[in-house]
This record gives C-alpha cells, sequence and structure tokens, in this order.
C-alpha cells in the first residue's frame, strides 16, 4: 500500500497551493458574497490559466484535461483553503459541468454541453421543492407527456444559480405511482420557456443566495427529457456522489486552513504571561482538530482512489461529506475559541468558515439522512 501522492499530483497540489496563497487569501476580506465581481472573476481566471488547469475536470473527448478524482480532490482541497470563492462556486478553472449533462446525445449535446464547456451557457440544478427536500420521492412537480412534449407544473425552492442559469436541469415525477426510483425523471428547460418564472432568493445566514422558480404549464419537447424516464432519480445520484467526495475534499482544506490559523494565533497570543499553546486545554482543541482532518484526508483519498477505479463509492461518499461537513464545523468553531472576539471578526476568515460549514450539513443531503443512506449499505453488508 503506497500511501505518497504520484508525482504530478504532489505537484499539481502544490502549484493550486501556490496559486491560493498568492492570489485568493490576500483577496479574501474583499469577496464576502455568492458571486465574484466580473473584474475580480476574470483576473483570477487568467491567473488560473497561467496555472494551465484550464477545464482540468472534463473529460479529454470534450476538449478538457480528464483528471481523475485524486487529482480533482486535491485542486479542491487547496482551492478552499480560502473564503475568496464563493463556497458553491470555486469554478475558477472552467465552468462547472454537472456530470449529467454528459448523458445528452446529437443536439442536444449541442446545444447544451458544448456551450456549458466554453463558458457561453450556464445552468442549474433543480431538485428541491417546498415540500421535499431530502426526500425527492415526495416531490409535487409533474412532467406529464402530451404528445410529443412534455407539460411541467411545480415549484422548486433554494436553487443555487437559478438567476444567472441559461437553462435548468429539472426533476418532475412522470409516474406518480411510483416513487424516486422509476417515478422521476429529469429534464433541460431554457429559463427563457413561457411558463418558466424565476422567485426571490432565499435570505440566508450565509452569502448563497438559492431562488425559486416556478413551472406553470412549460412545455418541453421530448428530446429535452435526459436518459431514460424514470431514471431521475438515479442521475441526480450520480451528480450527487462526486458532490460528497467534493465536499469532504473541500473540508479537507477548511480544517488545514483552521489549523494554520490557530496554530499561529495560538504561538503569538498571551494571557496570564504565557502563550495560549502551552495551555494544555488549547493544544487539545489543535491535536483533536490535526487527528480529524487526518482521518478525513485518508477517507477523501481513499475515495477518490475506489472512484478512479471504477468502484462504488456510494457508502465512502456518504461518511466523506457527513464526517467532512460535521468535523470541518467543529474545527472551524475551535478556531474561532482559540481566537477569542478576533474569532468572531469579518477581518478574518473563521466566521464565514463557521457559517458555511454549518450550511454545508444541510444541503446536499443533511447528515441524518446521509447517516440513514449509510445504515442500510451497513445492515446488508454485516446481516
Ligand atoms: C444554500 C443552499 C443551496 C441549495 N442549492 C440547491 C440546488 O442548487 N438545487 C437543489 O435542488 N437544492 C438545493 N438546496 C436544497 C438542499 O439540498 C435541501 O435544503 C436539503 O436537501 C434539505 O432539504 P430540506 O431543506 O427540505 O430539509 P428537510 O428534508 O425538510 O429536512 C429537515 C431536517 O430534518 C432532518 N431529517 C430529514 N429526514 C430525516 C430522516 N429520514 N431521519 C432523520 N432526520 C431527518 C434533517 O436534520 C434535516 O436537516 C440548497 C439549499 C441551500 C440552503
Amino acid at each position: 500500500m503506497d500511501f505518497q501522492l504520484p508525482e504530478e499530483i504532489a505537484l499539481l497540489k502544490q502549484n493550486v497551493r501556490r496559486f491560493v496563497d498568492k492570489e485568493l487569501i490576500p483577496r479574501e476580506r474583499h469577496t464576502n458574497s455568492h458571486r465574484l465581481e466580473p473584474e475580480l472573476e476574470t483576473t483570477l481566471k487568467e491567473a488560473g490559466k497561467q496555472l494551465g488547469l484550464s477545464l482540468f475536470d472534463v473529460p479529454e473527448e470534450f476538449g478538457g484535461q480528464g483528471f481523475g478524482m485524486l487529482a480533482r480532490v486535491v485542486v479542491w482541497e487547496e482551492l478552499s483553503r480560502s473564503t475568496a470563492l464563493p463556497s458553491r462556486a470555486q469554478h475558477i478553472f472552467g465552468p462547472d459541468v454537472s456530470p449529467i449533462l454528459y448523458q445528452l446525445e446529437g443536439t442536444m449535446r449541442e446545444r447544451y454541453l458544448l456551450p456549458v464547456i466554453r463558458g457561453e451557457k450556464r445552468s442549474c440544478f433543480a431538485q428541491t421543492e417546498p415540500d421535499a427536500g431530502s426526500d425527492p420521492g415526495s416531490m409535487r412537480t409533474t412532467a406529464v407527456r402530451d404528445g410529443d412534449v412534455y407539460v411541467i407544473n411545480g415549484t422548486k425552492r433554494f436553487i443555487t444559480g437559478a438567476d444567472i442559469a441559461d437553462f435548468v436541469q429539472v426533476f418532475a415525477k412522470t409516474d406518480a405511482a411510483k416513487g424516486a426510483r422509476g417515478g422521476i425523471s429529469a429534464f433541460i428547460v431554457d429559463m427563457n420557456t413561457p411558463g418558466l418564472k424565476l422567485g426571490a432568493p432565499a435570505d440566508l445566514m450565509i452569502d448563497d443566495k438559492p431562488y425559486e422558480i416556478f413551472f406553470d404549464n412549460v412545455r418541453v419537447p421530448l428530446e429535452n427529457r435526459i436518459g431514460q424516464e424514470g431514471a431521475g432519480f438515479g442521475q441526480a445520484q450520480t451528480w450527487l456522489n462526486t458532490g460528497r467526495i467534493r465536499h469532504g475534499a473541500r473540508s479537507i482544506g477548511v480544517m488545514e486552513r483552521c489549523l494554520e490559523l490557530a496554530t499561529s494565533y495560538a504561538k503569538q497570543r498571551k494571557t496570564f504571561g504565557e502563550p495560549l499553546a502551552q495551555r494544555q486545554t488549547i493544544q487539545s482543541m489543535l491535536v483533536d482538530s490535526y487527528l480529524e482532518l487526518h482521518q478525513l484526508r485518508l477517507m477523501v483519498y481513499h475515495a477518490a482512489w475506489k472512484f478512479d477505479r471504477g468502484e462504488d463509492v456510494r457508502a465512502e461518499a456518504y461518511m466523506c461529506k457527513f464526517f467532512g461537513d460535521e468535523r470541518s464545523f467543529v474545527a472551524a468553531d475551535r478556531c474561532m475559541q482559540i481566537h477569542g472576539g478576533m474569532g468572531l471578526s469579518k477581518e478574518l476568515p473563521i466566521e464565514r468558515f463557521f457559517r458555511d460549514q454549518r450550511s454545508m450539513m444541510i444541503t446536499e443531503g443533511p447528515n441524518e439522512v446521509l447517516r440513514m443512506a449509510l445504515a442500510r449499505i451497513v445492515l446488508a453488508t454485516y446481516a
């Protein structure tokens, strides 16, 4: 068993770390928003290009660099050491291409996938509804076949990037008698389709601004269905599995930065004549964060390794997400405590990590729901 990163991935990690230290960390005080200012985005993307990482996660057949999951993990991990990029939009080395779009074929590929890769179109992913979040099987949005079109009706809530999307990948019930498996299908709908209306953004404790989208008799041609009818739940899970490993990688970056900040502050801040770093209670907080960071890194790299071998990573992806999100939130909390009043200050990135990581335990599958899904695997494995 070799625990060393392959040389080219270790080098990649080093380069992205330098980029983050030079380009992102110095700017983080001025980027507290769900979206980068266009001018800054251009500057950062240009600096990113110099690193040779454009489209690093896009398959080679679509003009990208086709990096495997382990390489993607180290890039995500390093980018997440800084709060300069919006927590749910860290796409500095190219656009965000949802894995589902790679299933498109023929003219649909020309109209949607390729423009996204070229950065000409943007998309959003709409599964959640006012009455269906963790449990997509209870969604009420329907897509009813009417000759050669589907008619979509319903409301989606908390949709990230809906305000700037050109089209939405929306999930709707195509068979009311079936639950999540077999009853849900995915569709592509242009945001300017008659009957589709953008609602208001949610006002949250984090900087993100996810939107509502209303579908009122929205008619889309059959070819706008992605894959087979009834395959929607599986498609969403495929997308979410990659996202869960990504959450783990993100948490590694957050924990590492929190450790960097907490140790340097503990060494220089004196109380009662001694640096905080000399106190056992403080050391214990640092050691616990260090231990959990180590556990998480092993977990995430292992999941990425399995993913790159084409193996089933559902269990690993669940663990990466809920363990990573939980422990990175605790690491941010400890870092905040060690900083005292300064930990609450907007001059430092800690309060932002604290708010963002709290939110991560809810989005893309709350921790309890992922534990429930993992329990099914545990019960089946050890029965
Ligand atoms: C900032 C942000 C961005 C988002 N972006 C998107 C997006 O782009 N697209 C999209 O489709 N959705 C998006 N969401 C929605 C997000 O994925 C949902 O909020 C999440 O899945 C939880 O659904 P819910 O809020 O309806 O909570 P519910 O499903 O109502 O659950 C509420 C709580 O109940 C508990 N719970 C639920 N089920 C169980 C169970 N079986 N056992 C024990 N406890 C349980 C959990 O603690 C959970 O937090 C976003 C949300 C936010 C806040």
